[in-house]
């Protein structure tokens, strides 16, 4: 049976008397194939899971589509249902953030991790990722946590965040699911039409090629992006955000010669819908 929760104080109730271990994924809603292959992870490791879906205002800029984001709560919960979740937890704003200046409470993040790639042009967005993901953590109180490779710079913050607060959390990275196309889910895909995702499909694509140049061994790392943008700079759809490499370990920017031991990112937006995705080399 899968319980629908939307108390703080309800659900911290019944999750101290569930079985352990609990397992717990945050979303926003919207659950496609990606978030359900989190589930399934959860499932498979936990006596309990908890899926939230909470559209988290925080993580928006004024410009950006809190309004616009992608809902669908009865289909979220029926979903939970057929993966055998135990609670969701859709909690309202007031909720996560009793009053005004429960929104301003922010959580400094190491600069590296926080205003590169998409910090640089999402202003705060990681801070508000932070602030939510910590709230969480606090009143559900997971054993394991489960995050999708698909927001590798979210789960690299989520890491950070684990440690630096001692949280005696275990964090699962579950690997990016796709369409048959290449393109990575995402709940911003329904924005998009076939002809969109069509085209979207090519950001994977030109990560793929990119990796390929450099296990051919002639092209260095900046080489590769470039040849990528080439190859993306034919569709006008597109419009590339950033495409840059980073390490595996520390995330710094990889040395231009570098064979192995780091990640192609990029982000683009196809016909207005800005999409992320990111491959391993
Ligand atoms: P969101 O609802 O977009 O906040 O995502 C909730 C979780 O699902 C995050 O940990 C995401 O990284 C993960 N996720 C989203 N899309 C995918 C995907 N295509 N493959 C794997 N995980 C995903």
């Amino acid at each position: 049976m899968t319980t629908l929760i939307k108390s703080s104080n309800e659900i911290k109730k019944v999750l101290a008397v569930s079985e352990r271990p609990l397992g717990f994924i945050p979303t926003m809603g919207a659950l496609h194939a990606g978030h359900i292959s989190l589930i399934k992870a959860a499932r498979e490791e936990c006596k309990t899971v908890v899926v939230s879906n909470f559209v988290n205002p925080l993580q928006f800029g004024p410009d950006e589509d809190f309004k616009k984001y992608p809902r669908d709560p009865e289909k979220d919960y029926k979903i939970c249902q057929e993966q055998k979740v135990d609670y969701v937890f859709a909690p309202s704003e007031d909720e996560i953030y009793p009053d005004d200046q429960s929104k301003k409470n922010i959580i400094s993040l190491p600069l590296e991790l926080s205003e590169t790639l998409c910090g640089k042009s999402r202003i705060g967005h990681f801070e508000g990722v932070a602030i939510v993901i910590k709230k969480l953590f606090d009143i559900i109180k997971p054993d394991y946590a489960y995050f999708g490779e698909k927001d590798l710079q979210q789960l690299y913050i989520i890491r950070w965040l684990v440690k630096e607060y001692n949280l005696p959390i275990f964090v699962r990275a579950c690997p990016i699911v796709r369409e048959t196309s290449g393109l990575a889910f995402s709940s911003r895909n329904k924005h998009l039409s076939n002809e969109g995702k069509a085209v979207a499909s090519n950001l994977y694509k030109a990560l793929k090629a990119a990796r390929a140049n450099i296990k051919i061994g002639i092209f260095t790392v900046s080489k590769s992006m470039l040849e990528s943008l080439i190859y993306l700079s034919r569709f006008p759809e597109i419009k590339v955000e950033y495409f840059e490499a980073r390490n595996k370990v520390n995330f710094a920017k990889t040395d231009d010669n570098a064979k192995s031991g780091f990640y192609f990112f990029i982000a683009a937006k196809t016909n207005g819908v800005r999409l992320i995705d990111n491959i391993e080399v």
